[in-house]
């Protein structure tokens, strides 16, 4: 026990503030009694300590050595009793942040050294954390030193936030970047370290693991985004895309890290949305083709969506034995290729062209019908809808203004809402579906069981019919095949049981096609009827 360091006193001071740092020194002993966020944050050895020099002086920068050195050596010899300096110093992360010290030597009567205490104060602070959300600045991430370290590191980002934007306003955006910024600050580990990246973007820093523990982590978010969250008086659910890099082995340079995860992130969000996807190599080239298709895209649809074309696919009526609808499904003619929709249709949506795409889907599904029908081709239609266009009611409204002028019935049509990733404003959906429903529309809610969510979905937005996607049914085929076959069952009586209709898709052979009738399922859609086709291939198909 030192009596003059060991003061209730400086328990006191030392405990004010987590990002205040404070020592006394007792230059009769040469002791220095360091504070607990002080012994903490720049893992110094122990509290107390009889070389505090070199100790503090290990962790400042090389280039600010001298800055400290001069200052407290002036202290020392006695020349002023004032510690005034601010340079740089090592905290326990190995980045180096800036300090700013004020410190004061008081003597006793006979003018001897008596007690010296130092107050230090981080005056990078002011950047140190994002001001909404309160996590890491990203330009923290400046000071961070990768060598001889190992870790990964995984940037998330909030699948088309534009659109949260656009249909809640920012206010109530912040709010959700909010909501997400604690729980994700939540399911940080002890080292971990989690940083404001940008707007709707978060980094984890995940010192120690590797790839597949940031890809667990991944889905753990995603998996609790995914839910759907009440935040004031909207239910939301948020679905994530990431991009993962580890050091040193992809890069051990903190530019380069951050490209490559976005490198990553962006051939998530147009190729797996909703998926986190690790840096290799070949993302550069591939990153490059994407640009490229982006730019073709864009041209395409300022002249007046020049190479977009609708393909369709019989749905065959098992009760009717006849073609009963079809679907239209949207292909892109781009280099003489046909370009299949899952390539284009996810760069459509992230870039928000989506919308226009979708209302030219459905004029031209329209006009095909209407001439389908006069002609006696067929009298009912499908078309599908991406969560993007429900973002207000306008697509709704365009709709059943466009079938007016068509003068077609309503119930002829059946909108297809594709998957239900992305985020959901779902009072505007609903009030769509809501709308077009007492229109006579018919509404149809597309891969149906893949997503947990779709079943909560259906629980507050009625619909006419569902559709099991291909990849589900194909669960069928497998040797063992009992929990897929358990899994359709139940969502075909499930569907029997509200009184709506089950669509089934992807049935390749007569093999599928009975298992699922003797299931119950109503309507029928695959290439054993046919492939989707261009509009004169599928009228001679049906004529
Ligand atoms: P989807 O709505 O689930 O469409 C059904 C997909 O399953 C189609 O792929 C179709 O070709 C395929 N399919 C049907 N029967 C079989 C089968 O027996 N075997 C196999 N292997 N596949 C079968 P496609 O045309 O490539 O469309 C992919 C997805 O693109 C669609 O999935 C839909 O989500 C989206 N999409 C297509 N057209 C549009 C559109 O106009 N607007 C929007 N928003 N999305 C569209
Ligand atoms: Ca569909
Ligand atoms: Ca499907």
């Amino acid at each position: 026990m030192n009596k003059l360091i060991d003061t209730p006193l400086f328990d006191c001071i030392a405990q004010s503030a987590d990002d205040i740092y404070a020592y006394v020194y007792d230059p009769a002993t040469r002791l220095t009694r360091y504070s607990k966020p002080c012994v903490d944050y720049f893992d110094l050895p122990s509290e107390y300590t009889n070389n505090s020099r070199e100790v503090w002086l290990s962790r400042i920068h090389p280039d600010d050595q001298h800055i400290y050195v001069d200052d407290i050596s002036a202290v020392m010899s006695g020349k002023t009793s004032k510690h005034h300096c601010q340079y740089r110093i090592r905290n326990r992360y190995g980045s180096y942040v800036w300090l700013e010290c004020d410190g004061k030597m008081i003597s006793d009567d006979e003018g001897k050294h008596y007690l010296f205490a130092d107050l230090m104060k981080r005056i990078d602070n002011f950047a140190k954390y994002d001001p909404l959300t309160k996590l890491l600045a990203i330009s923290e991430l400046e000071y961070t030193s990768f060598s001889g370290r190992t870790g990964t590191m995984l940037l998330v980002a909030l699948d088309h936030f534009r659109n949260v934007v656009s249909s809640f306003g920012l206010n109530f955006s912040e709010r959700i970047i909010v909501h997400v910024a604690t729980l994700l600050q939540s399911m940080c580990g002890k080292d971990d370290r989690l940083y404001q990246f940008a707007a709707h973007e978060f980094l984890f820093d995940l010192p120690g693991h590797d790839a597949d523990y940031a890809s667990e982590l991944f889905t753990r978010i995603y998996d609790e985004l995914s839910q759907v969250h009440y935040i004031g008086e909207h239910a939301i659910a948020l679905s994530v895309s990431g991009g993962i890099a580890e050091y040193p082995k992809h890069a051990d340079s903190r530019d380069d890290l951050v490209s490559y995860l976005e490198l990553g992130l962006e051939y998530a969000k147009e190729h797996c949305r909703g998926s986190v996807v690790t840096y290799t190599r070949s993302l550069s080239s591939k990153q490059q083709e994407i640009t490229d298709l982006r730019i073709a895209l864009s041209e395409s649809i300022q002249k007046g969506f020049k190479g977009f074309e609708l393909y369709y696919q019989p749905i065959y009526s098992q009760r009717d034995t006849t073609y009963r609808s079809c679907e239209c499904l949207l292909r892109w003619n781009h280099n003489e290729k046909v370009v299949r929709p899952d390539l284009f249709i996810p760069l459509l949506e992230d870039s928000g062209e989506i919308i226009h795409v979708g209302n030219w889907v459905m004029e031209e599904a329209i006009r095909t019908f209407v001439d389908w029908r006069k002609r006696g081709i067929l009298t009912h239609m499908g078309f599908n809808t991406s969560p993007l266009q429900y973002r207000d009611t306008a697509f709704a409204e365009r709709l059943i203004e466009c079938g007016k002028r068509a003068g077609i019935t309503p119930s002829d049509i059946t909108v297809e809402l594709t998957e239900s990733y992305g985020v959901n404003n779902f009072q505007a959906l609903k009030d769509s579906v809501e709308m077009l429903r007492k229109e006579g529309y018919r509404v149809s809610m597309d891969d149906f069981g893949m997503e947990h969510s779709t079943m909560a979905l259906l629980r507050s937005i009625p619909v006419d019919s569902i559709k099991i996607d291909h990849t589900f049914v194909f669960g069928l085929r497998k040797p063992d095949s009992h929990v897929d076959h358990a899994m359709i069952q139940a969502l075909i009586n499930m569907a029997h049981q509200i009184g709506i209709l089950v669509v089934a898709e992807g049935i390749e052979d007569e093999q599928l096609r009975m298992t699922l009738a003797n299931m119950g399922a109503d309507l029928m859609q695959g290439y054993l009827y046919s492939k989707p086709v261009p509009k004169e291939e599928f009228e001679r198909l049906i004529g």
